[in-house]
């Protein structure tokens, strides 16, 4: 490898030595830079691509001891506003090319990377600077609305969408107790528990299964103590008792405790239910939960449409026609025990 040595005034050939960097902008780091030596005159020369390699290494370190935000940070900033450079820069109050810079490898300060740390974790902390820079003139009223839409978006999607559905599962499936619910009132967290529980005891769980363990564990908790564990209503279908109204799809849409995972297969596409295993059991009493292993037991190593066909050998179902409510009181007849 040749390069041209100001020393020697001409091309020479030159070695690489490798030096510890103990030190950067004042703070302590660890970390090499890579210098090439003139083969005859032993000075230091300049390689650009060495340079560049060494420079990146020592931001790199510096980084990290000082946990500064990486060019990747301000990206995704940007992109999640879908803002430019030079509109994120008006907004933070900074120098024309700075945020270019920063996204290019350069490294921030240690207070200017602390303070877009802040509005990157804090979300209402950036819509104050957004308010604020708009309030100035510093950005336009499209750039001003087009954040703002995206702050809304972002907010319904994530927090309020699972809210939303959890109301909604609670409106539709809440009622007084009585006869259909087993006189138990709907407790929504002590449902998904179980149904994480239940998830992380039994293999390929499926939708169609969930609801005759469930129901099968109100029933036979109905017969044993006179009331339900979970306070669901089920109705008569086709594959046997489910939970009323169809609601078991819109209770596999909540995310908290266990996912509804699908998988292609030779056979078309599966799905099941995967327990997250972050159930507490503390919401169930000694009695309930026994019930709940008796069911986990009985049902856990037979195939779907075995269950579907035990669930049709019951009262609850042979004396009820489709989409006709269960009343508990065939949990009397029930044949498990
Ligand atoms: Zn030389």
């Amino acid at each position: 490898m040749k390069v041209y040595c100001p020393y020697c005034r001409e091309e020479k050939e030159y070695i690489i030595e490798t030096r510890e960097v103990k030190e950067f902008r004042g703070k302590e780091i660890d970390t090499y830079e890579n210098v090439a030596m003139c083969k005859t005159c032993k000075n230091d020369l300049y390689v650009n691509e060495l340079e560049t390699e060494n420079s990146k290494r020592i931001y790199e370190a510096y980084r990290q001891t000082e946990n500064i935000i990486k060019p990747q940070d301000i990206i995704d900033l940007r992109s999640k506003y879908d803002i430019s450079q030079r509109e994120l820069t008006a907004i933070l109050g900074f120098g024309k090319m700075t945020i270019n810079r920063y996204e290019r490898g350069g490294v921030p300060t240690k207070s200017q990377s602390d303070y877009i740390k802040l509005l990157i974790e804090n979300e209402s902390k950036f819509i104050e600077k957004v308010k604020e820079a708009y309030s100035k003139n510093n950005i336009t009223k499209k750039t001003y609305e087009k954040i703002m839409s995206k702050e809304n978006y972002e907010e319904c999607n994530t927090n309020n969408l699972q809210n939303l559905i959890r109301k909604c599962i609670t409106n539709n499936l809440s009622r007084t107790p009585d006869i259909y619910n087993g006189y138990k009132l709907l407790d929504l967290d002590k449902l998904e528990n179980i149904i994480s529980y239940i998830a992380s005891q039994v293999k390929n769980l499926t939708v169609t299964s969930i609801n005759k363990y469930l129901w099968y564990i109100d029933m036979l908790s109905f017969k044993e103590q006179c009331v339900a564990v979970t306070g669901l209503t089920y109705e008569h279908e086709k594959f046997g008792p489910t939970i009323d109204g169809k609601n078991y799809n819109t209770l596999m849409i909540l995310n908290n405790k266990y996912v509804k995972e699908e998988t292609e297969n030779d056979y078309g596409t599966t799905t099941q239910i995967v327990s997250k295993k972050n159930y507490d059991l503390n919401c169930l009493s000694d009695d309930e939960l026994e019930i709940i292993n008796k069911v986990i037991k009985l049902l856990k190593n037979k195939k779907v449409t075995d269950i579907s066909a035990m669930s049709h050998l019951e009262d609850g179902w042979k004396k009820t026609k489709r989409y006709e409510k269960i009343s508990f009181e065939y949990a009397m007849n029930l044949s498990i025990d």
